[in-house]
C-alpha cells in the first residue's frame, strides 16, 4: 500500500469533518403527558404548574400537553389546565382513563369511547388541538387493534402525537417522590443529575437512530411528564439541551415533520415513532430491548446509586 494508500486515507479526513460541521443543530420540542397533578409532594399542584409554565415561558417554548381526561373533571383540574391554555400551549388528547391498548383485555370499542370521553372534557379549551397520544405509547398488539384505532382517529380528524425521544422520566420521578415522602429534607440534586444524564443518553440514542432511519434531521418531540421532577428540573433539562447545541422549537412546529404521518406496520405497535420505523425497516439490533424504554431498565441502576 505505502504512501499512496496513506495519502488517500488522509484525503478523506477533511471531507468527513465538513460533513460533521454541516450537520444542522438538532431541534426539539417539549411534549408533556398525563397532567396527573393529584400526587403533589414538595410542591403543591399549583406551584408545580406555575414552575413548569414559568420555565416554558422563560425559554419562549410552546409545548403540547397531552391530558388524561379524568384529571380535568373537577374545578381544580380545570383551573390548572386553563393556565396552560391561556399561556398559549397546545392541548392534546391522551384518553380519559389511560388504558394500555396492548393489554390482552383491551378492546377497540372501549378504547374509542375512552378517546371520545376525553375529547368531551377538552374540546372547549381554545388551544385544544386534535392530536392523540397513546398511553404508554402502546398502539395495539394485534393488527385489528392497531388498524382499528388508527382508522378511528383518522375518521375523527386526529393526527398522531408521536414521541421521538422516549425515556423513563416517570420512574426517576417515582423514586424521587418516594424518597421525599420518607424524608422531606432529602437531597434532590442526585436525582436531578441522574435525570439529566438519562435524558441526554436517550436523546443521543434516538437522534442517531433517527439519522439512520430517516437520513434527515427530524424535528424531535421529547416526552416528559407533568410531575415533580419536571416541576423542579425542567429548566435544567432545557438548559442542558441548549448547552449541547440543540435548538428548542414549538411542539406544533415539530409535529409538521412528515415522520408523524407514518404508520409503521409492526406488532406490537407503538414505542417511539423512530424506534417503530427502525423495527419496520429491520435496522434495530437483534438485541434491541422491548419495551424500548421501561422503568426496569433504570431501577436497578438507581438502586445501586442509592436513589
Ligand atoms: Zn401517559
Amino acid at each position: 500500500m505505502g504512501l499512496t494508500g496513506l495519502g488517500a486515507g488522509f484525503n478523506t479526513v477533511p471531507s468527513l469533518f465538513q460533513v460533521a460541521a454541516r450537520k444542522p443543530a438538532p431541534q426539539f420540542s417539549i411534549t408533556m403527558d398525563d397532567f396527573y397533578w393529584q400526587n403533589a409532594v414538595k410542591l403543591t399542584a399549583a406551584e408545580r404548574n406555575q414552575s413548569i409554565l414559568d420555565t416554558l415561558r422563560a425559554h419562549s417554548i410552546k409545548a403540547m400537553l397531552f391530558v388524561i381526561g379524568r384529571n380535568v373533571e373537577d374545578d381544580e383540574g380545570k383551573q390548572l389546565l386553563s393556565a396552560w391554555d391561556q399561556a398559549g400551549h397546545a392541548i392534546g388528547n391522551h384518553t380519559y382513563s389511560h388504558r394500555n391498548l396492548n393489554a390482552p383485555a383491551a378492546d377497540v370499542k372501549t378504547y374509542q369511547d375512552d378517546i371520545l370521553r376525553a375529547e368531551t372534557l377538552l374540546k372547549d379549551y381554545p388551544r385544544f388541538r386534535k392530536y392523540f397520544r397513546f398511553p404508554m405509547l402502546k398502539e395495539g398488539d394485534t393488527a385489528e387493534k392497531r388498524d382499528g384505532i388508527r382508522e378511528f382517529l383518522a375518521s375523527h380528524g386526529y393526527r398522531l402525537g408521536h414521541v421521538t425521544i422516549d425515556n423513563s422520566d416517570w420512574l426517576v420521578d417515582q423514586r424521587l417522590t418516594a424518597r421525599l415522602k420518607n424524608n422531606p429534607n432529602a437531597d434532590v440534586k442526585p436525582y436531578r443529575d441522574y435525570y439529566l444524564e438519562h435524558m441526554w443518553s436517550r436523546a443521543s440514542y434516538y437522534d442517531s437512530l433517527a439519522w439512520r432511519v430517516l437520513g434527515y434531521p427530524v424535528k424531535h418531540t421529547l416526552l416528559v411528564h407533568f410531575n415533580l421532577l419536571n416541576g423542579l428540573f425542567l429548566n435544567d433539562l432545557i438548559a442542558m439541551f441548549k448547552s449541547k447545541g440543540w435548538q428548542p422549537i414549538d411542539a406544533e412546529e415539530a409535529f409538521s415533520d412528515p415522520v408523524f404521518a407514518s404508520k409503521p406496520k409492526v406488532l406490537p405497535a407503538g414505542e417511539s415513532i423512530i424506534w417503530s420505523l427502525a423495527k419496520e425497516k429491520g435496522i434495530l439490533a437483534k438485541t434491541a430491548r422491548y419495551p424500548a424504554e421501561d422503568g426496569d431498565h433504570e431501577a436497578a441502576r438507581m438502586k445501586k446509586l442509592g436513589l
